[in-house]
Formats: structure tokens, C-alpha cells, sequence
């Protein structure tokens, strides 16, 4: 990095590629550095209940090295198998146990990175409590490669839960599939996950991965997830499947054993390659709303389905109010692609509206630059733009990424 530094060359750090903002992606040229040699778990300490390893752990692997051990590492996306815990960390990854768990930033105990400049510091510790000066650690979770390379990374373990079971309902649309949300959150129910999934990616996975599991006339599907001692996933499932029949679930099938939750995972972990063996273009969206306005975001999804003549489909972590909205885009059709782009942005407007945010997982990257403006006003983006500079004065590192382009600013400004 100081050789880059000297001779002002830009730098992008790449993880394992899965990033879907583009983050990874070298827009302004130079240097790419791959992190594919720092791949060991350094210590999983059972005492303090951390883990220390190098950013290229690849997260499934990580996750089941504590397992064997008694201990659990909670932050699960989609992508487990293939993204790396520093690609993780840089874009504050969540996941279905977001819901009860929270996202990787509270896994995030210390750091070791490496500035632009060349210089290398070290945030935080084992220590689960630290509030000495600025928390650097957590301005580095989710800041996209932008403002300094993690080459360390010290992670909260939990003790693993005893025992698990998953419950799975079909729907007759996607009205009764979010009531079913509402019902369960009403009776103080927090499970693991609850994962929605609408008719057409349920469409898509019924040809793509076919299971008896996917309830044979269903229009939409909710996957939940309990986990804790044998007692407490006892009286939660029962919950669970109450909430589920109220609104009229049907096909309910329970899983217990591991082999048979893992089953229902993978198939949920397929929805993603699914939509994309349609052969359309997948243009996702991982916009965030309160959880109480998970049906206002899918009435306006509907309308732009509607007003658009758009085929869009929506899956997600319905518990924490985060839904995946993808659009599906004839390849080559441009007219197509124009309604896709405006219904992106009568999305993120209404989103805001709602009181949630453009993105809760996959961050801005280059693709969401051009409405960072929507969602922060500009005394954030000018004091982001500070910060940005103090750790990278330059401008070398991951450059084109978060802020707009002035073109970008001025479209914004337009709209
Ligand atoms: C099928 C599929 C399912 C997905 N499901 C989810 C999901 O459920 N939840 C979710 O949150 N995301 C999901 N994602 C998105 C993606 O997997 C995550 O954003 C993941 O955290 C990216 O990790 P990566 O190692 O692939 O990073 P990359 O794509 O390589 O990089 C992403 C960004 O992180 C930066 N970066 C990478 N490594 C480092 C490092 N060591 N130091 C500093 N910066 C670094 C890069 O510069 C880039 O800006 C999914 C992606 C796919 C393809």
C-alpha cells in the first residue's frame, strides 16, 4: 500500500467476489488486492469466547470450526459458503438470524487494518467492553473498502444454542404470509429467522430445486427458525405454527433434526441462483423498512408491478423487515430496463418515506451511489466525506464507491 501510495495508484481490495454493489470492482483501474492467502483461523479462545482470524476464512467454515466446539458465530448469508468474514465485515453482512442476532457489526470485537498511507492500526481487543476514544472498529464495519484493508479480525462467539427446530407454511399470497409476521411478532415470539418468499420466486424454485417441502398451492412461503434450550424451542415453535395457522397456513412441515433443517436452508439459499436460471436479468434490492411496514413496502411493490408492467420478486428476512425486491429484466430489452430503473427509484423514495433505508445488507457500492443523497442529508455526506479523507488523503482507496460522482449529484439534485 505505500508503494501504491507513492506512486498514487488507486486500490481495491477484493474478498471473495460476492459483493452485489459492485464494491469489489475496480472502476477507477489500478491494483486490485486479493486477499485469497489470509485464510486462517488464528485462535477460536473458548475462555473468552472469541475468535481471532484472517479475512479470507470463508464464513461457513468459520461457523462450523466454533460449532465443534460448543460455541456459535450467528451472522449466516446467503452466501455462507462462498464470502469471506473481512468481505463480511466491510459490508456489515446480516442474514436470516439477523432477526434475533443482529448483523456481523455486533460479532466485531477488533481489528487489524492497514491505512492507505501504509500504516497499520489495531482497534479494540478480546475485551467485550472499550470506550476509550473514537470506536475505530466500528466505523471500519461496513465501510466498503474504502477506508483501510482488514487484515485481522477479532470476533464475539456465543455459546451455541441447544437445541433448534424450523417451521415452514405455505400461504395463499402474500397478504396472509406477512399477517402471519405481524400475528407472531404480536404474541412476543422472537424466533432465530423468518424468512418470506412470494409467488414468483417460489415459481422459480419450484423448477429450479424442486421439493416436496414447498407446499404444493401455495402462493407464498414463510420460513422461521427457533433455537434455544429444548423447553423454550418447545414453546416457541408451538407459537410459531399458531401465528402461521391463524392466517391460514397450510403444508406446515416442522424439521428438528439437523440434517433436515439444513435441508430447508439450502433450499432457501437457492432463491438467488433460482430467479437467475430464469434467464432474465436480476436487478436485487435489499431495501429495509420497520418491520411494521414490511405491507405498505409490498402494496408499493404491487403498484409498481402494476403501473410499470414489471415482473418483480421479492423474498427476504421478513422478521427484520429487510425484503429482498428483485427486478426481472428481459436480456436486451431496453424499454424494460428504462421501467426498471424508474421503478428503483419510486422504490427507494418510498422506502425512505417509510422510515427505512435503500440498503440493509449489500450496501451502496457503485450501484446505489447516485441516491446516497436520498437517504442522508449533506451535512452527512460532507461529514463522510471528511472522514473518508482523514483515513485516505488521497482519495487512492476503492475510489468510485459510496459518494456520487458530481454527474451523479447533479441527476440527484434533478429528480
Ligand atoms: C447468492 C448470494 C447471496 C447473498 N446473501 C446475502 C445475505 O443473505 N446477506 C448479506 O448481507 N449479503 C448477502 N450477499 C452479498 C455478499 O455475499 C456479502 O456482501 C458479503 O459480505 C461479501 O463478501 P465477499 O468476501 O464476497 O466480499 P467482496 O465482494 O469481495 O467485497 C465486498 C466489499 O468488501 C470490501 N472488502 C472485502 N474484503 C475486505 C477486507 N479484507 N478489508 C477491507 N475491505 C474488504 C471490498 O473492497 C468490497 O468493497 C449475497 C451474495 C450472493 C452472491
Amino acid at each position: 500500500m505505500r508503494v501504491c501510495a507513492a506512486a498514487g495508484v488507486p486500490m481495491v481490495v477484493r474478498g471473495a467476489g460476492t459483493g452485489y454493489t459492485g464494491g469489489a470492482v475496480p472502476v477507477a483501474g489500478g491494483v486490485v488486492i486479493s486477499m485469497e492467502r489470509f485464510t486462517r483461523i488464528l485462535e477460536i479462545d473458548p475462555l473468552n469466547l472469541v475468535a481471532v482470524v484472517e479475512p479470507q476464512v470463508i464464513t461457513g467454515d468459520l461457523q462450523r470450526a466454533v460449532e465443534a466446539v460448543g460455541l456459535f458465530y450467528p451472522p449466516d448469508p446467503a452466501s455462507l459458503e462462498q464470502s469471506s468474514i473481512g468481505g463480511n465485515v466491510a459490508e456489515c453482512a446480516g442474514g436470516p438470524r439477523a432477526f434475533k442476532y443482529g448483523t456481523t457489526k455486533r460479532y466485531v470485537l477488533g481489528l487489524e487494518a492497514v491505512l492507505p498511507t501504509g500504516e497499520v492500526i489495531r482497534t479494540g481487543s478480546k475485551a467485550v467492553k472499550n470506550v476509550v476514544g473514537y470506536d475505530l472498529t466500528q466505523l471500519l464495519v461496513g465501510s466498503e473498502g474504502t477506508l483501510a484493508i482488514i487484515t485481522q479480525v477479532t470476533l464475539r462467539l456465543i455459546p451455541r444454542p441447544s437445541a433448534r427446530a424450523v417451521i415452514l407454511a405455505g400461504f395463499s399470497g402474500v397478504g396472509p404470509a406477512v399477517d402471519a409476521v405481524t400475528a407472531l411478532i404480536a404474541r412476543r415470539v422472537v424466533p432465530a429467522a423468518v424468512e418470506f418468499i412470494d409467488d414468483r420466486s417460489l415459481d422459480a424454485l419450484r423448477r429450479h430445486a424442486p421439493s416436496t417441502a414447498i407446499p404444493a398451492d401455495a402462493t407464498a412461503m414463510l420460513i422461521a427458525e427457533v433455537d434455544g434450550t429444548p423447553a423454550a424451542v418447545e414453546a416457541d415453535a408451538t407459537a410459531v405454527t399458531a401465528a402461521f395457522r391463524s392466517t391460514g397456513a397450510r403444508g406446515v412441515v416442522r424439521a428438528d433434526g439437523a440434517a433436515e433443517i439444513e435441508a430447508i436452508w439450502t433450499l432457501r439459499r437457492q432463491l438467488s441462483y433460482a430467479l437467475r436460471a430464469t434467464g432474465l436479468t436480476k436487478i436485487n434490492h435489499d431495501v429495509v423498512v420497520p418491520r411494521g411496514r414490511v405491507p405498505a413496502l409490498m402494496e408499493t411493490v404491487a403498484a409498481l408491478r402494476r403501473e410499470l408492467d414489471l415482473d418483480i420478486a421479492c423474498f427476504g428476512h421478513a422478521g427484520d423487515g429487510n425484503i429482498h425486491v428483485n427486478v426481472m429484466i428481459p436480456p436486451g430489452d431496453a424499454d424494460a430496463r428504462a421501467r426498471g430503473a424508474e421503478a428503483e427509484s419510486r422504490l427507494f423514495a418510498a422506502v425512505v418515506a417509510l422510515e427505512g433505508s435503500i440498503s440493509g445488507e449489500h450496501g451502496i457500492g457503485f450501484t446505489k451511489a447516485r441516491f446516497l443523497g436520498l437517504e442522508l442529508d449533506a451535512a452527512q455526506i460532507a461529514l463522510m466525506r471528511r472522514v473518508k479523507a482523514a483515513f485516505d488523503p488521497a482519495g487512492l482507496l476503492n475510489p468510485g464507491k459510496i459518494f456520487p460522482t458530481d454527474t451523479e449529484e447533479t441527476w440527484q439534485r434533478s429528480r
